[in-house]
């Protein structure tokens, strides 16, 4: 009740009622920080296809069941599960920072936007931290740019990334790890459904920006089955992706706290076998990695789609003499 155990005299009818209804549900709060930062871009470890990451923000509203960037939070000491989809900083500064670290930099080795929290999630809209750093890149020319998403909410920055796309190679890699609207509820209860991220992959596609589809991360007797993977593959093909890759579930420690009680919950009948392939390791060995690698690429050639984005190869298709005469671009006003 919301009053405590009995409401306060005096009410009647509706309002009486409403005094002694159960909490079904408390409104979650999310707070927002600004947190300082001294440096932007991230140099990755070698082998990974970008040099470069870049988090406009600490922390992700999603609250994906499987998130494995919940190790971000707990460098900050912040170690509960729900802080990392509560309390969301938003980095200051970013575009003098980003503008003075792209002087020092290489940026056609690749920069990877969104490698540990979701650049389009809600507190993009009111803080614009995504937008304030492709304002800079569109003011840039050489620059390889991957932007990882959930969210349809990069379609409002469509006209800004046909600016960079000018004079840098950029594409969108738009998580879908189902089609499945019940399913998606479950393991990511605040992401867009998957309907809208295929909305925003076929508006992409129109605006010819670059666009793929990673089921990421496939899950062992989840999201696993040909059949799921295939009606993904096709849809992410009639809206215009070119690309479509995939990757099997990872879980770090701080991931599994989370996942394991999910999977109890949910789908009791697989926690023994997650439990024993993940407790000790955090990454699947063996023939079922081989199995789903083989399957994503039958599963991609059925549909022509390649393995991953073009940017080094649309970098290079660029005429350099055509960059040095396109005109600048002017503020995007969203
Ligand atoms: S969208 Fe990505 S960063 Fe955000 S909660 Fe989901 S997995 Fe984590």
């Amino acid at each position: 009740m919301l009053f405590g155990d009995s409401p306060p005299p005096g009410l009647v009818g509706i309002a009486k009622l409403a005094a002694e209804s159960e909490v079904l549900d408390a409104k979650r709060v999310v707070r927002y920080f600004e947190i300082d930062c001294k440096g932007l871009l991230n140099r990755t470890r070698p082998g990974m296809p970008f040099e470069w990451s870049l988090n406009p923000y600490r922390g992700c509203e999603f609250a994906c069941r499987y998130c494995y960037a919940r190790y971000t939070h707990e460098i900050m000491e912040l170690r509960q599960s729900e802080d990392v989809e509560n309390q969301i900083y938003a980095k200051s500064d970013i575009a003098a920072i980003l503008r003075r670290e792209l002087r020092r930099i290489d940026g056609s080795k690749g920069i990877a936007i969104g490698t540990a929290t979701d650049p389009y999630q809600p507190a993009e809209r009111r803080y614009g931290r995504t937008r304030a750093a492709l304002e800079v890149f569109a003011e840039q020319r050489g620059n390889a740019i991957s932007i990882t998403t959930k969210s349809d909410l990069v379609k409002r920055d469509i006209p800004l990334l046909r600016q960079i796309a000018k004079r840098n190679a950029v594409s969108v890699n738009m998580t879908i790890t189902t089609l499945d609207a019940s399913l998606a509820r479950l393991l990511e209860p605040r992401a867009p459904r998957p309907e809208l991220r295929l909305r925003a992959v076929a508006a992409l596609a129109e605006a010819e920006i670059d666009v793929g589809v990673f089921p990421n991360p496939i899950m062992p007797l989840i999201t696993d089955q040909e059949q799921r993977l295939d009606r993904l593959a096709r849809a992410a093909r009639d809206r215009g992706a070119t690309y479509f890759g995939g990757g099997v579930l990872f879980l770090m420690p701080c991931s599994r706290r989370v996942f394991f009680p999910f999977v109890a919950k949910h789908f009791p009948h697989l926690l023994r076998r997650y439990e024993e392939r993940y407790e000790k390791e955090p990454y699947l060995k063996g023939p079922y990695r081989d199995t789903i690698r083989e399957r994503i690429a039958v599963i991609r050639d059925r549909y022509g789609l390649k393995s991953g984005p073009a940017l080094r190869e649309n970098l290079e298709a660029q005429d350099p003499q055509a960059c040095l005469f396109a005109p600048l671009p002017v503020h995007v006003v969203g």
